[in-house]
């Protein structure tokens, strides 16, 4: 590989749109944010794509045949193969080509992954992971998802909708998901569950917390996370519980994957020192002893920018493989 190389790193998210140019060394040297704005339409998201890469490209004096080309991390439902994104309910977008459209116009190859993948890549490559040949990054956010690095390559399943980690059932009898299964883990442990569980249990009982709120108005995850860490008993027990139930879906990774690190991420994780040793104590009670022991339980080490470096980091570790 040689070291002037970049890749083009596209975060395409509900309200941002994240391009970035990014070195083989992790670097981000040039980024462009847009808002998505999805309410504008598809036509209006996808010129702001495209003009987000080549703000990127005009920044910096890069020369094209130093790019190697542009990796897609999106939300939603993708097909890696056709470079479509499917579905996605954030973007308001269903078979959108965009791999094809972003090829298309800077004749670039261009990849797309999910974004969760996209973040594994970079933690992998460049963060808490760095280094390992097995390691799954889930994260904790709106929903519950991960992305599952195996014997050094990103696990990307048929179409590359693997590691759809929040979908896995906790409780066969549990409440229907939106997926249609039951009893899925992002029912108990996702920033939406937090917030669920947090307005069922203000309703029974008295929390310090509902002084704070007007008539109507409910807790948001991240006003459960930022009262936790201020020793808010009420907010410590409903994220336990989401801990608690994350390590139980992380036996199940542990047990089928054999990682040597499991790192987490996410908004709901910026509640770490309350939740992750809850996760650890969870999945230790529960998982085969001898696997147990091998695992690391990390933190994320990477920003908002991981989706745009792991998007561009797997068009280089691909190269890598040859
Ligand atoms: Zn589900």
């Amino acid at each position: 590989m040689n070291e002037n190389e970049y890749a083009i790193g596209l975060d395409l998210g509900g309200t941002k749109i994240l391009a970035g140019l990014v070195d083989s060394e992790g670097r981000v040297v040039s980024q462009k944010q847009l808002p998505t704005s999805s309410e504008d339409g598809e036509k209006a998201v996808i010129s702001r794509v495209l003009a987000a890469i080549e703000a990127v490209m005009l920044e910096v004096s890069v020369d094209r045949n130093q790019i190697r080309g542009v990796g897609i991390a999106s939300a939603g439902v993708i097909d890696s193969a056709k470079k479509e994104v499917i579905f996605a309910s954030n973007l308001g977008w269903r078979d959108v080509p965009i791999g094809n459209l972003i090829q298309e116009r800077f004749d670039l190859p261009a990849s797309l992954m999910n974004d969760a993948n996209a973040s594994a890549v970079a933690e992998w490559m460049w963060g808490a992971g760095k280094g390992t040949q097995n390691m799954i990054y889930v994260t904790v956010s709106t929903g519950v998802g991960a992305g599952i690095i195996c014997n050094g390559r990103l696990l990307l399943g048929h179409d590359g909708s693997a590691g759809e980690f929040g979908h896995i059932s906790i409780d066969w009898n549990g409440p229907i998901c939106s997926c249609g299964n039951r009893g899925c883990l992002e029912n108990y442990a996702s920033g939406t569950a937090i917030e669920n569980v947090a307005r069922a249990r203000m309703v029974s009982k008295e929390s310090s917390l509902s002084g704070s709120l007007s008539e109507g108005e409910s807790l948001t995850a991240k006003q459960i996370g930022e009262a936790a860490l201020q020793g808010d008993p009420f907010s410590i027990d409903i994220l336990k519980q989401a801990g608690f139930y994350l390590g139980i879906g992380a036996t199940s990774l542990i047990h089928l994957f054999n990682p040597e690190m499991i790192v987490f991420g996410g908004g709901v994780m910026n509640a770490a020192p309350v939740i992750l040793e809850e996760i650890e104590k969870s999945l230790k009670e529960r998982c085969i002893p001898g696997l147990a022991s091998q695992v690391r339980v990390e933190l994320n080490q990477l920003g908002i920018e991981s989706g745009v470096m792991g998007a561009a980091g797997l068009l280089f570790s691909e190269e890598r493989k040859g």
